[in-house]
């Protein structure tokens, strides 16, 4: 396999790809410490109030599922169909609006995430790649740690991008910038409103409570898994359809749960492409509200492969 250069220094070509900074590093980390150990803790007190005879009523469930469905969706349609790989074009009030639903999501800012996900594309499955699964040895064993380490292990210890290089584009964005710049608030405001919905709708501060924990850290637990799904058993089990220059799989079995992501073949195949499922039997939410937008007149130039780029790129079985 070829092996393409991890960590290039500061030469006469540019800038580096990724920083040295013990201080970014330990921020970083402790970020994915926080969001994973919190998400926990409030997935555990929502179960222990199960247990005492409180399971999640319509409010809990509706709290949930619709912040997991908006800030999935800022995720997917947002930071990464439109941020990352720039596959549609946008009026300003929906890239603000995605722009703040991706970030309610507690994935990092929306700068960090997109130049973390470049990074992923352009090192996929090789020497560099901060979330591949497939180097840590050989065996089951190998690929137990490997899985581990794509799916949630990565996230505590990788390279640092260095966002002036992956990301300029967005660090000029005068609609994105501030918006990434004040991340923290926007997860605060994620939870606040579940917290606010809660109270209000059940007229009880229980209900503030339970709201918070369903519509809060059990909705960011959830989401992360379905994220972390994608590195890792997308790019471990399942099919390979086209040629993507790695090992980038399709699986149907987690298309609806992760919002139509799964189709992670195509996505490699065609990164610029706003439809990850590219067949009528392919499920891809995320794609379908992108195309809703479209016929709305609220985003245009809707990248989608052509049949002959597909044909190209098939690989042989
Ligand atoms: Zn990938
Ligand atoms: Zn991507």
């Amino acid at each position: 396999m070829d092996a393409k250069p991890i960590f290039s220094q500061a030469t006469r070509k540019g800038p580096r790809k990724t920083l040295d900074s013990a201080r970014l590093k330990s921020h970083q980390r402790l970020h994915a410490v926080a969001v994973s150990s919190l998400s926990l803790l409030g997935c555990l007190a929502a179960l222990t109030l199960v247990c005492l005879g409180r399971p999640p009523g319509a409010v809990e469930v509706g709290l949930f599922l619709g912040g997991f469905l908006f800030t999935g969706f800022g995720v997917n349609i947002g930071l990464h169909r439109h941020f990352t790989h720039r596959s549609f074009q946008a009026v300003t009030p929906v890239r603000v609006a995605l722009a703040i639903l991706g970030s309610m999501a507690a994935q990092g800012p929306v700068v960090f995430w997109v130049a973390l996900h470049r990074l992923h594309h352009e090192f996929s499955d090789q020497p560099g790649d901060i979330h591949s699964p497939h180097f840590h040895g050989e065996g089951w064993w190998g690929s137990v740690r490997g899985l581990w380490h794509a799916h949630v292990g990565w996230t505590f210890d990788h390279a640092v991008p260095n966002a002036a290089y992956y990301a300029g584009d967005l660090l000029r964005d005068r609609a994105i910038a501030p918006i990434s710049r004040t991340y923290f608030f926007w997860v605060f405001l994620g939870l606040l409103i579940a917290a606010v919905l809660g109270g209000v709708l059940t007229g009880t501060w229980m209900g503030a409570l339970t709201g918070f924990l369903w519509g809060g850290p059990v909705r960011i637990f959830c989401w992360h898994n379905m994220i972390w799904s994608i590195t890792s058993c997308a790019h471990f089990f399942g099919e390979r359809p086209f040629d993507a220059d790695d090992r980038s799989t399709n699986n149907f079995w987690f298309a609806i749960p992760t919002l139509g992501e799964s189709w992670h073949n195509n996505h490699h195949a065609f990164p610029n492409a706003a439809m990850a499922g590219l067949e009528w039997w392919q499920i891809d939410p995320s794609g379908w509200v992108i195309r809703a937008l479209e016929k709305l007149g609220l985003v245009w130039d809707v990248k989608i492969p052509t049949q002959a780029m597909r044909r190209a790129k098939a690989r042989a079985i």
